[in-house]
């Protein structure tokens, strides 16, 4: 392992490896990327549904939605790895006038920044998804070129293109501590020895407030548990054949399509914050009569696989991306609340112009800033799933 480097990147999920491949498209290659696990990727990037979406509310997360998907449509060709790319779009489900008009606004926003949304009807919504019962919605808002990726792919991309260039990635190796001195970072203190750096970036996803304590930060990230359920072979009419993402927002529950069977989840409004992730059967029993009011056969069907992962959540449900005020050296890129696989694109590629070239002329930063919770410039995401 090296002993020094320009930039030292905690956690190889898919932004600490998104944010190494990035600093090594613009030449910075003096880089360690440390990952505690045996793997990469083994964090909550292992673990979450692949979904990819346009429709946020908030302009900040729309414009990360817009170049991400972006490069996510030409990854094998300029990362030079297979992702599984599906746009069969997301078609969300609304069943109060609150809500219809949030997502009118949200459809005036994302069609002002160029990106197509459609408002539909309930009928035109159940026929976009065999299976689905409509019952009580009263309407949909549909994005074709929404879709779902292979987080294992995207992150193996970004860390292999990563490697080719220079980039070092160590693997069972675990960030101890980060050594400070005269108000700037110092070193990285590992279970493998110290990396002396000036320059450090928090990816450790939902342990990176823990990440934060060794440097005297309280960054607001707390993880929350999410289930999926794979059902075993469900196939038209009683489900949808293509990809096509169905959320119920009053209830979060959405599913799609996942090899033969159905992906299934919800977040569980009544669990605190936690780093539990075993599966609790108890929430599926709490999930199926929600799950099934909207696609009836997964009340007969039969779970083939399951597991738990971790959201990493801030307050306004927005990431954080930058640096911190009070440390130099200190870079996070945290906090995207259920919307990190999604937005790892862009949000590694505005960390990365931020190290090397200081500024992001292209891009407002402001929405994603660590102070913004000191001092309450907050617009929070309400399109959370
Ligand atoms: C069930 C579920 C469904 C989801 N669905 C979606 C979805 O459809 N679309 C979407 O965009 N997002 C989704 N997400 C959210 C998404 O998975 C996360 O936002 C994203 O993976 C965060 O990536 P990361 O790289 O920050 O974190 P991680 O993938 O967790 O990576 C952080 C890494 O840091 C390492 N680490 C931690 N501490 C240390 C240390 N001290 N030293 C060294 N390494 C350390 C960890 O081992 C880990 O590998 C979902 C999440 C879950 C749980």
């Amino acid at each position: 392992m090296k002993r020094t480097a320009e930039v030292v990147i905690i956690g190889g999920g898919c932004l600490g490896t998104s944010t190494a491949y990035h600093l090594a498209k613009l030449g910075l290659t003096n880089v360690v990327l440390v990952e505690r696990d045996h793997m990469l990727g083994t964090g909550s990037t292992g673990r979450n549904a692949g979904g990819v979406r346009h429709q946020f509310s908030s302009e900040a997360n729309i414009r990360l939605s817009i170049e991400s998907i972006s490069l996510l449509e030409r990854f094998q060709e300029e990362v030079g790895y297979e992702i599984d790319f599906h746009q069969d779009g997301y078609l969300f489900l609304l069943s109060t006038q609150d809500a219809k008009r949030a997502f009118h606004s949200n459809v005036q926003l994302q069609r002002g920044l160029g990106v197509e949304v459609s408002e539909l009807s309930p009928e035109e919504a159940a026929k976009l998804a065999p299976g689905l019962s409509v019952e009580g919605v009263i309407g949909a808002t549909f994005c074709a070129r929404d879709g779902i990726a292979d987080p294992n792919g995207v992150t193996m991309g970004f860390a292999k293109a990563a490697q080719s260039a220079g980039v070092e990635i160590n693997r069972d190796t675990e960030v101890t501590g980060i050594k400070i001195e005269a108000g700037k970072v110092s070193a990285v203190e590992t279970n493998h020895g110290e990396i002396s750096t000036r320059t450090v970036v928090n990816a450790a996803g939902p342990y990176a407030r823990n990440i934060g304590f060794l440097a005297g930060l309280d960054i607001p990230v707390l993880p929350y548990r999410r289930h999926i359920f794979i059902t075993k072979p469900l196939a038209p009419p009683d489900a949808p054949s293509s990809r096509i993402m169905v959320i119920d927002f009053e209830t979060t529950f959405y599913f799609h399509r996942e090899g033969a069977g159905i992906l299934f989840g919800m977040s569980d409004p009544d669990e605190a914050s936690t780093f539990d992730i075993s599966v609790n059967w108890e929430f599926l029993e709490r999930l199926i009569p929600i799950a099934s009011r909207r696609l009836p056969a997964l009340g007969d069907s039969a779970i083939a696989h399951s597991w738990a992962g971790l959201y990493e959540v801030t307050p306004d449900a927005t990431p954080i991306i930058g640096r911190a005020p009070e440390l130099e050296g200190f870079y996070m890129i945290n906090g995207f609340s259920g919307h990190g696989f999604q937005h790892s694109p862009a949000a590694g590629r505005l960390l990365a112009d931020l190290i090397v070239k200081s500024e992001t002329p292209d891009f407002d930063l402001r929405p994603f800033a660590y102070e913004r919770f000191s001092t309450g410039a907050i617009e929070p995401e309400k399109a959370v799933v």
